[in-house]
């Protein structure tokens, strides 16, 4: 792809913003061009602003540390002088979010956000690349709703859906999926921390992340949907239900799985094969940040580990294991996804890329 997109962040000082700027600094599409955050943040190269709670591991991109950070709610018309569309990832309450997101869009913007405030917004796509992109459609309808001719709002999906949807997502399309039971082991990164900022998680397992198992219950339903009209009609199956576990890992959700058919069941092997040869239909567009291969299964008993795994084709694959029938459901297996990459900047990024291959942005 020739042209190059200029791209900004909203919600650049806080740990997701700072995932993005890191992915922004070498991006072969995207250039990054404005930040912006709260008014407390706005005035400040991006340096003063985000130095002394650089969450990353490797160093703030020279390019940014001089870029002026913009007030995310008074200079629209400033970010929107400088750049083709936007990420968006804020803390802020949710009906403030909305009001922002709207705002960027009715400008004319493109917001590819990470919060949830939008997800349930029926003309709202949320988008897993790989898996169901032609929800991308349903734009159109959003863009007459809000008047637009550019502006527009997707959406990606909760971090911790990221491993076990993207696994069971192609055998369902043979063989339909009736329920699915779910526990996930989930990386502090996911809460914005790390052990110098979470120390009570050293040696500690908590059994209660706010909002997370509803989310894990809710979201895939919408994956699974379908566009009808000018809007995303949810799937009724396959009923799930989520226990979600904060555990003392860095980074990587992994996800122990339950899973019943509704009607036949596939052999062992014919669910490997389906994860093995599973060809994206994204790949034809060859996007710099998706995986070569999307789905990977471990024969090893020991996999996956997020240790060794969650940076698996750089933090974009899911990984897969320990696939075997079980006596109360079908089958059982655990799988792995990197939470901030895949499920968070690194997927924002990735739904970006496939939205300027498709001409939305
Ligand atoms: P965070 O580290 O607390 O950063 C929050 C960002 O929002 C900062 O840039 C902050 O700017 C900005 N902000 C706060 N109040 C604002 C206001 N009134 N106007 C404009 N900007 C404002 O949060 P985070 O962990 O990056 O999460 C950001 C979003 O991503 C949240 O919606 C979260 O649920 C979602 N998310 C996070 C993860 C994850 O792995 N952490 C995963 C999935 C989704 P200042 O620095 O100026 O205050």
């Amino acid at each position: 792809m020739s042209k190059r997109y200029k791209a900004g962040v909203i919600g650049a000082t806080g740990m997701v913003g700072q995932r993005f700027v890191t992915l922004l600094a070498d991006h072969p599409w995207f250039e990054l061009t404005a930040l912006a955050a709260s008014s407390r943040s706005a005035g400040k190269t991006y340096e003063e602003a985000a130095g002394k709670r650089w969450l990353m591991s490797v160093p703030m991109p020279e390019q940014a540390k001089n870029l002026m950070v913009l007030d995310a709610d008074a200079d629209v018309e400033k970010v929107k002088a400088a750049v083709d569309f936007v990420f968006c990832a804020v803390d802020m309450p949710k009906a403030e979010i909305l009001a922002l997101e709207d705002k960027y869009a009715k400008a004319e913007i493109p917001v590819v956000s990470n919060n949830s405030a939008n997800r349930w917004t029926p003309d709202v796509p949320m988008v897993i690349p790989e898996l169901n992109f032609d929800h991308l459609k349903v734009i159109e309808a959003q863009r007459k709703r809000l008047g637009t001719k550019r502006g527009f709002i997707a959406v990606k999906s909760n971090c911790s859906i990221q491993s076990y949807v993207p696994a069971l997502y192609p055998v369902n399309e043979k063989y339909p999926a009736s329920q699915i039971l779910v526990c996930t082991y989930q990386a502090i990164s996911g809460a914005g921390k790390n052990f110098d900022t979470w120390p009570e998680m050293i040696d500690n397992v908590i059994p209660y992340i706010g909002g997370e198992e509803e989310k894990s219950e809710r979201e895939p339903l919408k994956v699974w949907g379908r566009v009808e009209g000018a809007e995303i009609v949810t799937a009724d199956l396959p009923a799930i239900t989520a226990q979600c576990i904060r555990v003392p890992v860095s980074d990587g959700h992994t996800a122990a799985v339950f899973v019943r058919f509704a009607d036949a069941k596939p052999g062992k092997d014919e669910i490997i094969d389906i994860w093995k040869n599973y060809k994206s239909p994204i790949l034809k567009y060859d996007l710099p940040s998706a995986p070569k291969q999307f789905l990977r299964y471990f024969e090893d008993d020991n996999r996956p580990q997020a240790k060794l795994d969650r940076e698996l084709e750089g933090g974009m694959a899911v990984s897969c294991g320990r696939l075997r029938e079980d006596t109360q459901y079908d089958y059982k297996f655990v799988c792995l996804s990197h939470n901030t990459l895949r499920g968070a900047a690194g997927g924002a990024v990735l739904l970006a890329e496939l939205l300027c291959a498709e001409k939305y942005i």
